[in-house]
């Protein structure tokens, strides 16, 4: 059963009279257990739908789609598939304690692998599971393999019980299913043979594996479960060695780089980022893969639409990950722009120093960096800093950081967002 959150004006469910709180039980005579099941069921055209309504009565609803046309339905979000892992390196794992809820669920879920590019260990599918993912043909997923060797992983993973991925990711290859793989690397664990022994696993599977990103684990003060080596910069260069040779092998061979050193990989070995060509269609840039040289090119095509601001002072906060790559495209900005930008490098208060990514800076570290800057016109800081409801990780809400700032400040992912308008405009 899936229950109903929101009916559209003047959509096909209002006009038969649905409405919030009634629950769809069947379609087409087929149990709804979820979004995935309503969104394929009703993807046919002629529909009888079983419900109940809000006040505890049946109801049968006969229709038929004219074209696809949505039916003006919003369900109430799934409750997620918990994670039957316990990885020494889960970032999860890894929090302080006290903050909001919903930040420690541990979500390892098929359904949003292929919904919203979430990656899955496929750890805790069962053979329904796998029937569903092949009749719904959900493709692609993605998939964390961390290793394709079955031990390495049961070792990763902390999962005795874990399936073998290769067997369940050969089946549903045979099913037509295709992947976009991650393997977050632990020196001492999957690192050197046993990464090998991944891509070689993952390359043999064909056209099926669409993209495998290596990406160096990420510790913060409160991982309390690691007990492995961490990365170090000669590891990191060890790592990059063995993805560039594939990635060489895969052009040649396919025409595409196809295996990808994360952007943290290249910083940690102290290496420049590859250029655009590289990552081809950017499939893995949520992960963190190409995501600088995806800002560059945005900042690069984006120079000509940034207004002229002579003699703006704008500060702009990032963590120490990216303050070396950020120089050069603020002095791009300065000179188009005529102000004068200043980087202000904020530490991670609440996950600690080894944290250096921009996106986990909470509001108590802008609040730091920028409370006695009144010297400043305005600031940009990074927009993935807050959550769609504006409040950063630390509970700190956008309106209160701003209110206690001597200065406006705006959420921008790649400066031009809030540059381009006359005056300052936030990207979110
Ligand atoms: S699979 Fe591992 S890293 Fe992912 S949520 Fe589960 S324990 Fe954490």
């Amino acid at each position: 059963m899936v229950k109903v959150s929101r009916v559209e004006e003047n959509s096909v469910a209002s006009e038969l009279g649905v409405l919030p709180g009634t629950e769809l039980l069947t379609v087409n005579g087929r149990p709804v257990s979820d979004f995935l099941d309503w969104e394929f069921l009703t993807a046919d055209e002629e529909l009888v739908i079983e419900a109940r309504q809000p006040d505890g009565e049946e109801i049968i609803y006969e229709l038929e789609r004219l074209d696809g046309e949505p039916l003006g339905i919003s369900l109430v979000p799934p409750a997620v598939r918990r994670c039957a892992n316990r990885c020494e390196f889960c970032f999860i794992e890894g929090l302080p304690a006290g903050l909001r809820k919903p930040l420690y669920i541990r979500d390892d879920d098929y359904r949003l692998s292929f919904a919203y590019g979430n990656f899955a260990t496929l750890s805790n599918v069962k053979e329904r599971d796998i029937e569903r993912i092949l009749e719904y043909r959900l493709s692609p997923l993605y998939v964390s393999v961390h290793a394709t060797n079955h031990e390495a992983r049961k070792v990763l993973l902390n999962n005795p019980r874990v399936p073998d991925i290769k067997a369940q990711l050969g089946r549903l290859a045979e099913g037509g299913i295709r992947f976009h793989c991650q393997m977050v690397i632990v020196p001492g664990l999957n690192d050197a043979q046993v990464l090998e022994e991944s891509l070689t696993d993952l390359w043999n599977m064909g056209d099926a594996v669409l993209s495998a990103a290596v990406v160096p684990v990420g510790l913060t003060q409160f991982s309390h479960l690691y007990t492995a080596r961490s990365m170090d910069r000669e590891t990191a260069s060890t790592i990059l060695n063995k993805v560039e040779d594939w990635g060489d092998k895969a052009k040649t061979e396919r025409g595409e780089t196809w295996v990808f050193g994360s952007d943290e990989l290249y910083m940690l070995a102290g290496r420049e980022l590859p250029g655009p060509a590289h990552y081809g269609d950017f499939a893995q840039i949520e992960n963190g893969v190409g995501a600088v040289t995806s800002l560059r090119m945005r900042v690069a095509a984006g120079l000509d639409r940034v207004k002229r601001r002579e003699g703006d002072r704008i500060g702009v906060v990032t963590g120490l990950a990216m303050a070396p790559l950020m120089e050069p495209l603020l002095d791009q900005l300065g000179q188009r722009s005529g102000a004068q930008f200043e980087l202000i490098v904020a530490e991670n208060s609440l996950f600690g120093p080894t944290i250096t990514t921009a996106g986990l800076l909470v509001g108590r570290d802008i609040l730091r960096a920028l409370s006695n800057r009144t010297d400043l016109d305005y600031a940009l800081i990074p927009a993935e800093t807050i959550n769609e409801d504006r409040v950063f990780l630390d509970d700190c809400t956008l309106d209160a950081v701003r209110e206690a700032l001597p200065m406006p400040i705006f959420p921008s992912y790649d400066f031009i967002d809030v540059l381009e308008s006359e005056t300052p405009v936030a990207a979110v």
